[in-house]
């Protein structure tokens, strides 16, 4: 769908937006990628909604990224008899191993590790850090903890222990089972949560076995400090802010995020900021001044695209958080400052071919009048590549690979359409200028710049760049065969 922003929005499902007409309406409010937290919600719940995703793109013959979000080695608590409680400062609360269902005065935490590894005096941190709990006295299956801030608690709701060095596997057998659950159903993104290793990364990635991208979520001081090597494995990332502000103080967050964003554009990898953007409108229609600062932050750093968590998952206003971030989003790009960043922070040429081509079609795009950049690719790798020009004008990525165009839909400035199977570069340029017609990017007397390798479906094989012009009378009049 074409949108009038780069930038892309991530929008999580959940019991707020799991119908087929609020999924449609978010799709069409901007969202491009739905994210599924396989951490909530069953298996069969997951199905429902990646099917009522795919039909909301065939009914709007858009593609549309579904990111599936592996739990990890998360630890949560289990569930409330009243869904939720409200912990008062002061109050005493106890963890244990016992399944029933919690209420005020305590809860089940199904980690037996967890007790093993604690001893008085250690913090555990519930809910991306927002309640703090202080450990008095700990057993092999209990802990009795003083609420040193309290707030509410629900359902299934994250534990922290960051004095602590747990030893967990990066894959659990619900993460396994999920992993294949969600391939077999078809995600385009699967996201891997608190990955510490490269070894991490290709694990899954064997697994994965082709049928989706890796998404690293960085959310581990070890991740922080080995990104390089991480970064090198996987096809994208997430700044998963909430897990990372309380295994590190909140205060390094921002420094690693921009860190983060710089070194994903110059490796042409996508990458998304996520958690808390628009906190407030879970239960307002109004952000905080602060909120849209940070959406518009992450845009001035070049994020490929921002998150929405439990603003969209279980808010009251999901489609003013998505309205909200796009207009964020529209109003920053269009602010002189923002191209001026962007072109300041342009600082990676790589040394092939296409990088070349990708950097002279911008060169190109954004001397004359032109109106798109038109990359035709398989693999996806030169529509990335002209991501991370960053150029001024609209991408279009043309493929006629579903999963490919689906990927895409990730990737900051890429509007993605499907092609045939093309025999001829002329049916190439006919079909490029007929798309950015279509998407309202170019009218007849326009040109566009056109990237492709030839032979086409060989792989890897950019090497064409050619300015053509919409007319498609003009091409088949102009053009070699
Ligand atoms: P993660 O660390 O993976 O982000 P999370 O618990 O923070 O896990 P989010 O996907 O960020 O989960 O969603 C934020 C909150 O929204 C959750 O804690 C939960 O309360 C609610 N939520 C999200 N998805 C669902 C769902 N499918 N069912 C119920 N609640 C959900
Ligand atoms: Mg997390
Ligand atoms: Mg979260």
């Amino acid at each position: 769908m074409k949108r009038q922003r780069n930038v892309k929005i991530v929008a999580t499902l959940g019991p707020a937006s799991d119908t087929h007409d609020m999924i449609r309406a978010l799709h069409e409010a901007g969202v491009d990628v739905f994210r599924l937290n396989m951490s909530h919600g069953t298996q069969e719940e997951i199905r429902a909604k990646h099917a009522i995703i795919r039909q909301v793109e065939a009914e709007l013959d858009s593609p549309i990224a579904i990111l599936a979000d592996l739990q990890g080695p998360k630890l949560r608590v289990g569930d409330f008899v009243r869904g939720a409680e409200e912990l008062e400062n002061g109050a005493s609360f106890r963890l244990d191993l016992d399944p029933a269902d919690g209420d005020a005065t305590r809860v089940c935490l199904p980690h037996p590790e967890i007790f093993a590894a604690i001893e008085p005096g250690v913090s555990l941190l519930v809910n991306d850090g927002k309640i703090r709990l202080k450990v008095e006295s700990c057993g092999a299956d209990f802990a009795e903890c003083t609420v040193i801030a309290g707030g509410r608690i629900s359902n299934h709701k994250g534990v922290n222990v960051p004095d602590v060095e747990l030893p967990l596997a990066a894959l659990s057998e619900k993460d396994r089972s999920d992993l294949e659950f969600a391939c077999a159903l078809g995600v385009d993104w699967l996201a891997l949560s608190f990955v510490q290793r490269v070894e991490d990364v290709t694990e899954a990635r064997a697994l994965v076995k082709g049928r989706a991208a890796i998404m690293v979520k960085v959310e581990k001081p070890k991740a922080v400090e080995r990104f390089e090597d991480i970064l090198a494995v996987c096809d994208g990332v997430m700044v998963a802010r909430g897990d990372l502000g309380v295994e590190l103080p909140v205060q390094a967050v921002p420094p690693i995020q921009k860190r983060l964003i710089r070194k994903c554009r110059a490796a042409a990898k996508p990458v998304i900021v996520a958690t808390q953007m628009l906190e407030s409108m879970i239960e307002s229609p109004m952000p905080t001044r602060a909120e849209v600062s940070d959406v518009a932050t992450a845009i001035y750093e070049g994020s490929d695209a921002v998150m929405l968590s439990a603003e969209s998952a279980a808010g009251q206003f999901p489609v003013q958080a998505v309205q909200t971030m796009d207009r964020v989003a529209i109003e920053v790009e269009a602010d002189p400052t923002y191209a001026q960043i962007i072109a300041a922070s342009r600082s990676i040429k790589g040394s092939s071919v296409a990088d070349g081509i990708v950097a002279a079609a911008r060169e190109i795009a954004e001397t004359a009048d032109i109106k798109a950049i038109c990359c035709f690719t398989q693999s996806g790798t030169t529509a990335l590549l002209t991501a991370r020009e960053r150029p001024g004008v609209p991408i279009i990525a043309m493929t006629s690979l579903r999963g490919t165009a689906r990927r895409l839909a990730l990737t900051w400035g890429c509007t993605c359409v499907m092609t045939g199977e093309l025999a001829r570069f002329k049916d190439a340029v006919v079909n490029a200028a007929r798309a950015a017609r279509a998407q309202g990017f170019a009218t007849e007397s326009d040109q566009i710049v056109l990237t492709a390798g030839v032979p086409f479906n060989v792989p890897g094989t950019t090497n064409i760049l050619r300015v053509a012009p919409c007319d498609e009378r003009l091409i088949y009049s102009t053009d070699p065969e």
